[in-house]
């Protein structure tokens, strides 16, 4: 059961929804937000008797019970899509979402010609990592503060907003502190020491999926976050491991419409990951608009071929620049769409 607290409730009143829980045999896990408070009820009891007790009781806005062993992040919660705000961007709005930069901060010059580049384009974010994680030891593995200095620099020179990856729970508050969403890449979907830490913060999340993992185990991870604090959580497909040796990764495009019918969410695509390969990332990134994602984010370099990583899946800027034209047509779709499901709704 989830149950939402009217606005401006009393903690004394807070605590009374929490007893009556407990009596009736659930463990209580309270959100406590800015603005409000959510309370999640989990455990076995009678459901239905515990939901009309704490209907009656006027501070109780909503009690609603969830099927899904992802609460917070379900559909059964909220049915409306939420927009996680970021820079003054919607992700999950009516706006198409582009996230685009170079896979890593390389140097000054790179980021920046990067930054430039893709907000030229029209991209709202800029992506970099300045922490990387790497198959070797021995492969560069990313410029880390230094990195994230440069990306304010970026973001100074642009009004982009920054996403880039945090790897340890120990660096989330120092990355927060230059980033306007944290990236969580593939490798750490199930650090569950970082997500619990992610909850601490009110910075977005982008949580992309695990290289093995299953649509409900991303959920529940993401559930992890929310549940410990931080709703704004964005989830990402990036394509899993499977049998096939022609792309990087298999990009699992139903997933986009999968999770559009599970949460609430926002849902993006990366492209770049998913293939591996530059050629394939227009195609798919048109697939990634016709299915509904809120938005892309795609690797690009001002020389790919001198990339310290991950040049083989980014495009060029002038790659970048045909797509973004290419994909116009399909975005305007995507956006009667949008608008067409907001009255219907
Ligand atoms: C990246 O975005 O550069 C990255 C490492 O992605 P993933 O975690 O999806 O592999
Ligand atoms: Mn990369």
């Amino acid at each position: 059961m989830i149950i939402s607290i009217k606005l401006h409730a009393t903690r004394a009143e807070i605590d009374a929804v929490c007893e009556r829980i407990a009596d009736f045999g659930y463990k209580v896990h309270s959100i406590e937000g800015e603005e409000r408070v959510v309370i999640g009820a989990v455990g076995t009891g009678d459901v239905t008797a515990c939901l009309e007790s704490l209907e009656a009781m006027p501070q109780v806005e909503k009690a609603v019970r969830i099927s899904a062993p992802y609460k917070f992040v379900s559909r059964e919660f909220r049915d409306s899509k939420t927009r996680v705000r970021a820079n003054g961007v919607d992700i999950g709005g009516d706006e198409f979402v582009m996230m685009a930069g170079p896979c890593s901060v390389e140097n000054e010059r790179q980021i920046l010609e990067s930054a430039h580049g893709v907000a030229a384009q029209g991209a709202q974010f800029l992506r970099g990592g300045a922490f990387k994680p790497r198959t070797s030891p021995y492969d560069f593995q990313g410029m880390e503060r230094e990195g994230l200095k440069l990306l304010r620099k970026a973001q100074e020179e642009t009004g982009l907003g920054i996403i880039t990856e945090v790897m340890s729970d120990r660096d989330v508050e120092m990355v927060a502190e230059y980033a306007d969403i944290l990236q969580i890449g593939a490798r750490n979907m199930q650090n569950f020491a970082l997500l619990k830490e992610l909850g601490k913060t009110s910075r977005p999340v982008m949580l992309k999926r695990g290289l093995s993992s299953t649509i409900k185990e991303l959920l529940m991870s993401a559930e992890y976050v929310v549940a410990h604090g931080n709703p704004n959580v964005i989830l990402c497909e990036r394509g899993i491991r499977t049998f096939e040796t022609a792309t990087r990764n298999t990009c699992d495009i139903t997933a986009i419409a999968v999770l559009n019918e599970l949460t609430h969410l926002p849902v993006m695509l990366d492209p770049s990951h998913a293939t591996g390969k530059r050629s394939l990332v227009p195609a798919l990134s048109r697939a990634g608009v016709a299915i509904g994602a809120d938005g892309l984010i795609v690797e690009v370099h001002p020389n790919p071929e001198k990339a310290m990583s991950d040049g083989a899946q980014s495009l060029s800027m002038p790659q970048f620049g045909a797509m973004m034209r290419e994909l116009k047509p399909y975005v305007e779709l995507w956006k009667a769409t949008r608008v067409e499901e907001a009255v219907t709704a």
